[in-house]
């Protein structure tokens, strides 16, 4: 069995009259210790699965096999304790809070869990150590999209999604944050990620996803999906990236 698996998920969201089909029948698995990549253009489902995946919102049909169970069965406490305890999510816009510093931004994850890391080394291990104590403002983006990272780490989770977590960085600060991640597939975190960062994608990946409108256009291995696609929309958003 695979250790995340989405089976014909459906999500709709109902906007009065009118009926949103945000994610429409998305099947995938990902094997634990791959990194896989969701690609697609604003608004194709990409972050409606990963909120999904990381139980912070239901879907609506369909089952979300992780590790062997259905979170989508899950009662709130329970999508509760999973979401401290068993996977860590990096947004785009960091979610720091402003007036804690690096290391209480850290802390503060870590004490809802009794073995979270030291998060002074954890924040020296990013390259932060002389920026502990400084607050989410005075730090670049880059430096606090590492503290972010650091406090979804915090609680050792089993899986760890990101969504976007280089778009609102300057081309610059962008590497910094690749090469966290590059590390953190070095040590085979399973990992989910949107990104547009499509030359990190193919050198890192395991899986790629292409949605659109919803549903998964194409999926496969990285060589295949970014040389030899066979769906013409998936050739078309690629031309957009060369
Ligand atoms: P992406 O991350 O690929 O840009 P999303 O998963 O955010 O796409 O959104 C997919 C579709 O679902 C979009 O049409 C979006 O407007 C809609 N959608 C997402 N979240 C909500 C919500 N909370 N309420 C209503 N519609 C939503
Ligand atoms: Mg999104």
């Amino acid at each position: 069995m695979a250790y995340i698996e989405m089976k014909n998920s459906t999500k709709l969201y109902h906007m009065g009259s009118t009926t949103i089909t945000a994610n429409d029948n998305v099947s995938f698995t990902i094997e634990q210790g791959e990194l896989a990549i969701i690609l697609g253009a604003s608004g194709a489902g990409k972050s409606t699965v990963l909120n999904i995946l990381g139980g912070m919102d239901a879907n609506t049909s369909g089952q979300v096999i992780i590790d062997g169970k259905d979170i989508s069965n899950y009662t709130p406490k329970q999508l509760t304790a999973y979401r401290r305890t068993d996977i860590g999510f990096v947004f785009q816009f960091y979610n720091l809070v402003a007036n804690l510093t690096a290391r209480e931004n850290v802390e503060l994850a870590s004490q809802i869990v009794p073995d979270a890391q030291d998060a002074r080394q954890a924040l020296a291990d990013v390259g932060l150590a002389d920026r502990v104590d400084n607050f989410p403002a005075q730090l670049s983006g880059g430096e606090q999209q590492r503290v972010a990272i650091v406090r979804a780490l915090a609680m050792s989770p089993s899986i760890l999604f990101f969504d976007e977590p280089t778009s609102a960085l300057d081309p610059e600060l962008t590497g910094e944050i690749l090469e966290v991640i590059r590390l953190l597939a070095d040590d085979h975190m399973t990992m989910v990620i949107v990104t547009h960062e499509m030359s990190f994608a193919r050198a890192i990946s395991n899986r790629v996803i292409f949605m659109a409108d919803g549903y998964i256009v194409e999926e496969g291995a990285p060589e295949q999906i970014f040389e030899r696609p066979t769906q013409e929309r998936t050739k078309q958003f690629l031309a957009h990236y060369q």
